[in-house]
């Protein structure tokens, strides 16, 4: 037992990826009392690229141009899949209110409302994905359009090379042109990261050495396409003003992880979340957690040692797969490391793997995870809510594979939402707790 005075909110939010951090922003806009607890996760190694739902079905990689058209086909297919629990109008509500916070925090995203886009990678394939940070935007329109550009990459910066990109993408976008760019000023001499690039380049006398060493190759080229360095709380600020100096759209096309995009989010949501009135306790875990049948849960929150306690009447659960640290495998099983919540998993580890590493219909382990509710709550064996007051969210739930099925932030965005308002519908019911 702990004499540590507790704290009091409505919701505790359990994990920071985009499951987390959108249950927050929705809860804050929903007037709850909000803490949201947890370690940088994965988000730090996404490409922050919003991905709806891409590819179904994943044996065959049929690669949709309209999301909304796959989750029909998804559900219709899977009918266990989350996406089945999640209208589509729900599923728009939450990513416009998402979208219209980040761009509030000054992290615009672009898209169209029906249909996919294809963004540039640094293998110089095309990924299909929804909605795409305004820094890569130009990028998107000039592969539509096929426009002569010129992609540049950065001597010293590893994981990145132009003319490779140039050379794998060049069936599709015939006409882009590279160069190498040398810039000890700006970025210092030897191996070169792309986040003290970006730092760098909210200087600037940083950008105009940029500008200067783009100048004499942009004769014939109507964009340019550069890695995600520009800049990182100020990354269109950054853009807006190199485009000014060159005189012509400017792109980036996302680095190898862990690059700048994911920081980038990262930092957004803390910042926009922080100013809405969440508790934060960022680089923290849950590290126990106790589940009555009545009255609060009660979560032990720190960095090794319990440091302080959560008292809370209703905790969403969005705490990842493997790399999260929201699943454990051990030698035989799958288990859920906070509540030990039951997993649907394949019988026995023999069953996990499929025998070739690149079966295209993935392996069945990714398919591992919690199993919900139509009110987002996770189930126990028998199939009943295991809490009444206890809801998941994000790619810790069961039935979905969202590596190749291209649906991550979007799941975990609609999910996170789902989940919170069926937590504000609940705390209605309830008395308020006294802080
Ligand atoms: C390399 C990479 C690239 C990606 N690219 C894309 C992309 O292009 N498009 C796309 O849509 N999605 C992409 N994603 C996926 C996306 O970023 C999210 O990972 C996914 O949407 C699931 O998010 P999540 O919040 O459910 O889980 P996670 O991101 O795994 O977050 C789980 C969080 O829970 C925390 N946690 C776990 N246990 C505890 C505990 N006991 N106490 C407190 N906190 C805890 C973890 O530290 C972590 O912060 C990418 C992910 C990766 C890793």
């Amino acid at each position: 037992m702990t004499a540590r005075e507790p704290i009091h909110c409505d919701l505790c939010i359990v994990g920071t990826g985009m499951a987390g951090m959108s249950a927050a922003l929705f809860a804050a806009n929903r007037g709850l009392r909000t803490a949201l607890v947890g370690r940088t996760g994965e988000i730090i190694f996404a490409t922050s690229l919003i991905d709806l739902m891409g590819v179904h079905p994943v044996e065959s990689g049929t690669v949709w141009a309209d999301p909304w058209a796959a989750i029909a086909a998804l559900v219709r297919d899977q009918p266990r899949h989350p996406y089945a629990l999640l209208p589509s109008e729900a599923i728009r509500s939450a990513i416009d209110e998402l979208l219209d916070f980040l761009e509030a925090n000054e992290m615009p995203f672009r898209g169209h409302p029906d249909r996919n886009v294809a963004v540039l990678t640094a293998l110089g394939t095309a990924k299909t994905t929804y909605r795409v940070p305004l820094t890569f935007w130009a990028g998107v329109e000039a592969r539509e359009r096929k426009r002569p550009c010129l992609l540049a990459d950065v001597q010293g910066l590893k994981g990145f090379s132009a003319r490779q990109i140039a050379s794998a993408a060049s069936t599709s976008w015939p006409g882009l042109r590279t160069t190498r760019l040398v810039l000890p000023r700006v970025a210092g001499s030897g191996e070169v990261f792309a986040e003290r690039l970006a730092r760098a380049l909210e200087l600037d006398t940083h950008r105009r050495l940029l500008a200067e060493a783009l100048a004499p190759h942009l004769a014939g080229v109507e964009a340019v396409g550069l890695p995600a360095i520009l800049g990182i709380s100020r990354s269109v600020a950054v853009l807006r003003d190199v485009e000014q100096r060159l005189g012509m759209p400017l792109f980036e096309i996302p680095t190898m992880p862990p690059g700048t995009t994911g920081l980038r989010l990262k930092e957004t949501f803390e910042r926009g979340l922080g100013a809405k009135g969440v508790t934060l306790f960022l680089e923290n875990r849950v590290l126990a957690a106790s589940m009555p049948s009545s009255g609060d849960f009660v979560l032990e929150v720190g960095r090794i040692e319990p440091e302080l306690t959560i008292r809370a009447p209703m905790v969403i659960l969005a705490t990842g797969r493997f790399m999260g640290g929201g699943l454990k495998a051990d030698r035989q099983v799958v288990r859920e490391t906070l509540f030990d919540l039951p997993v649907h998993q394949p019988a026995g580890r023999a069953h996990w793997h499929r025998e070739e590493f690149l079966d295209p219909r993935g392996h069945p382990v990714n398919r591992a995870g919690v199993c919900i509710d139509a009110s987002f709550r996770p189930l126990d064996a028998a199939g009943r809510p295991v809490h009444a007051r206890l809801f998941a969210a994000g790619s810790i739930l069961a039935h979905q594979d969202w590596m190749r099925m291209k649906c991550g932030s979007g799941l975990a965005i609609a999910s996170a939402w789902a989940a919170v308002g069926q937590a504000v519908g609940r705390l209605g019911r309830r008395k308020p707790p006294s802080s």
